[in-house]
């Protein structure tokens, strides 16, 4: 399959979204007084999958190890900047006013940051003339035809991989302890952000203290989830969807 694409400049992807950052670029978008959230999930973890996956490699590489009451559980954490409405960084024009600073996220757009992850033009903002077919080639058959992109896309991940120790230690440094339950939703913690920029400074210089197997509780909107893993010994909590969680599924009555 050939996908072919070229940017209309409409500035969809450029409102009302949720940017994944490495801790460098969250340091400064958080620095300058920008929102940055912390987007936590639990994964159970009684013990490494066999045989390991593909899929149970990535879990494991993108995440810290922690407990949950009895549990161990492993913990992925997500940096991202949030703007309700325009970037902040964006000119009435639609062009960047960050555009040599931009966070890499915003250089992969429309590509998939995530591997492992099939995507499709109609998961994407961009208009349908975006996508005409005589426009220039973006991907054949799954890879992409810009070298460069390509090498942005493998470098957002690797150091999202490589930041994870850091991440462990900042939610240390800030008190974060609770994240939801894997595949149903995100936590969502929003702390200042000139704590979250100085702290993520100080975790970069060292001066942070390690981060402990600290104990998590997970949060779920589903009451059969939350008794499972009541259940199960975790330290498990209700929440409602909110500024504080994302939920894939409604709350229930
Ligand atoms: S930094 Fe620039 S490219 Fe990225 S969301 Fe903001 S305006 Fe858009
Ligand atoms: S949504 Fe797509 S077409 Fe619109 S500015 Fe962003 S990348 Fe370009």
């Amino acid at each position: 399959m050939t996908i072919h694409f070229d940017c209309t400049q409409c500035g969809k992807c450029c409102h009302d979204l949720r940017l994944t950052l490495s801790v460098d670029e969250a340091i400064t978008w958080a620095g300058r007084g920008h929102t940055v959230q912390i987007l936590s999930e639990a994964l159970p973890w009684p013990a490494d999958p066999e045989p390991e996956t593909p899929q149970s490699a990535y879990d494991k590489a993108r995440s810290f190890p922690g407990m949950s009451g009895e549990i161990p559980v492993r913990i992925a954490i997500a940096l991202v900047a949030y703007h309700e409405g325009p970037c902040p960084h964006l000119q009435p024009d639609m062009r960047c006013g960050n555009y040599e600073a931009r966070p890499r996220i915003c250089r992969i757009y429309p590509l998939e940051r995530r591997p492992l992850t099939d995507w499709t033009p109609q998961d994407r903002l961009c208009p349908p003339e975006a996508w005409n077919a005589d426009l220039p080639v973006l991907t054949r058959d799954g890879e992409i035809a810009y070298p460069e992109a390509a090498g942005i896309i493998e470098a957002h991940r690797r150091i999202a991989l490589e930041d994870v120790p850091d991440l462990a230690t900042a939610c240390e440094a800030l008190g974060v302890n609770r994240a939801a339950f894997a595949n149903e939703g995100l936590a969502v913690h929003a702390p200042d952000p000139h704590v979250l920029a100085k702290t993520l400074q100080s975790v970069r210089d060292g001066k942070a203290p390690p981060a402990a197997r600290r104990n998590w509780t997970i949060v779920t909107n589903r009451k059969e989830t939350l008794a499972l893993l009541q259940q199960s010994g975790c330290h498990a909590d209700l929440v409602s969807q909110g500024p504080g969680y994302l939920g894939s599924f409604p709350d229930e009555p």
